[in-house]
């Protein structure tokens, strides 16, 4: 920084009689190009330029805006009368967030400290700063409650940074008709989030906007529209974390899955079953609700609420949230430590696992007046050996767990 601004000093009043000067105009993006750019300067004989471009570069009022340019990078801001630039910090974060947020994050980042760190520099974002972090949490929060990520802290530190943040707009008013459409994928939103929370990044925002690339800055920072902003991220962390990781309530599921006389369901269940991307939506709760009832079923409920509750968390995506892993868990390992006989009291193979084969045999099994067989039933000794039962609870166990262990390696 001393030698720049000794240079910068030395040579900006210098005498010259040009109208302009290359750095006036060069500004993030022809970086790539300078290297270049010098050989051919330095070459009388070289093609490419002609002889103003050329001592127009090699100018001292241009060495002095270079000089002011390359300060403006080690330190952002602490030069004016330069073009606006991004500051390198931000341009990686862009690069960071993006590849995050498409859902290929950098080998080296640690995506729950990422979040979290985007929810610290909210809260500590100074005020002209605070609205463009105001956006990257924004567009963070969307994949915090996308279920992918494991860890209720991070939802709680977006929450509390938010919680932090709306008092300060608590005063806000606006003569504003409507508002900015603001970008609505999760890498664009957040590259705009970015952008704003810089000097530098607002200037070069500013500049692209009179170019009527992007709605007006103050329509997009008013007071009043990040107030709603932070509201609807708040509300839909609040929501979700409560889905997440609170007691899940599942009892809605009796009405979708309980005959009026207290039988299961059978047909709607084992069809919710099926690896279809539709039966996503239900798998958690279904899973769930099945592992509940399995301690006060009956002896052909049981089976059926068990291979429910297994084939539940196999079909779910993205996997189980930990609500749903912790009460699963508990009935499957209870049954799994449940006593058993050394030998099975049945002459026929156990249902297999697959869902393939045990969903064509399960509603005949739990309701053998109502459903035909499918091929050759197995034996209801067989569906309610605990044998059986141990198998299922044992393979739903160690899927469970595996799971877990793989998050823990990411
Ligand atoms: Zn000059
Ligand atoms: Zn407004
Ligand atoms: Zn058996």
């Amino acid at each position: 920084m001393a030698a720049l601004k000794a240079a910068d000093t030395a040579l900006r009043e210098r005498p010259c009689d040009h109208e302009s000067h290359p750095y006036a105009s060069h500004d993030g993006a022809d970086d790539t190009y300078l290297t270049e750019q010098l050989s051919l300067l330095a070459d009388d004989a070289a093609d490419g330029e002609d002889d103003r471009a050329r001592s127009e570069w090699r100018c001292p009022h241009n060495a002095a805006g270079f000089a002011r340019i390359a300060m403006d990078i080690v330190e952002p801001g602490s030069v004016r009368d330069v073009p606006p630039r991004l500051p390198v910090e931000a341009t990686n974060t862009i690069d960071t967030l993006a590849a995050l947020l498409h859902g290929y994050p950098k080998p080296w980042t640690d995506i729950d400290e990422e979040i979290s760190s985007q929810a610290w520099n909210l809260s500590t974002a100074d005020p002209e700063d605070r609205a463009g972090h105001l956006l990257i949490v924004r567009a963070v929060t969307w994949y915090a409650v996308s279920g992918m990520v494991r860890a209720k802290s991070v939802l709680d530190d977006l929450v509390d940074a938010l919680e932090r943040t709306l008092p300060h707009y608590a005063d806000a008013s606006c003569g504003h008709e409507r508002h900015a459409t603001l970008p609505d994928s999760g890498p664009d939103a957040a590259e705009l989030g970015v952008v704003l929370s810089s000097s530098g990044g607002r200037a070069v925002y500013a500049r692209d906007q009179r170019a009527g690339r992007t709605p007006p800055l103050e329509s997009v920072l008013c007071p009043v529209f990040m107030t709603e902003i932070a509201e609807e991220s708040l509300r839909v962390l609040r929501e979700r974390r409560e889905e997440l990781f609170g007691a899940r309530d599942t009892s809605h599921a009796d009405a979708e899955y309980l005959r009026a006389d207290g039988r299961l369901e059978i047909e709607r269940i084992v069809e919710r079953l099926d690896y279809k991307s539709w039966n996503e939506q239900y798998a958690y709760d279904l899973g769930l609700w099945a592992a509940r009832r399995y301690e006060q079923a009956d002896e052909r409920g049981r089976p059926v609420l068990l291979l429910t509750a297994c084939q539940a968390m196999k079909i779910s995506y993205p996997d189980p949230p930990p609500s749903v892993v912790r009460g699963v868990l508990a009935t499957m390992r209870a049954v799994a430590a449940a006593p058993r006989p050394l030998e099975c009291a049945h002459e026929d193979e156990h249902p297999t696992l697959q869902y393939a084969d045990f969903g064509s045999g399960l509603p005949h099994f739990y309701a053998p007046e109502e459903f035909s067989p499918a091929g050759e039933p197995h034996s209801r000794e067989a569906w309610t050996c605990p044998n059986f039962a141990a198998a299922v609870a044992e393979e739903c166990v160690r899927d469970l767990e595996n799971a877990e262990l793989d998050e823990d390696e990411d």
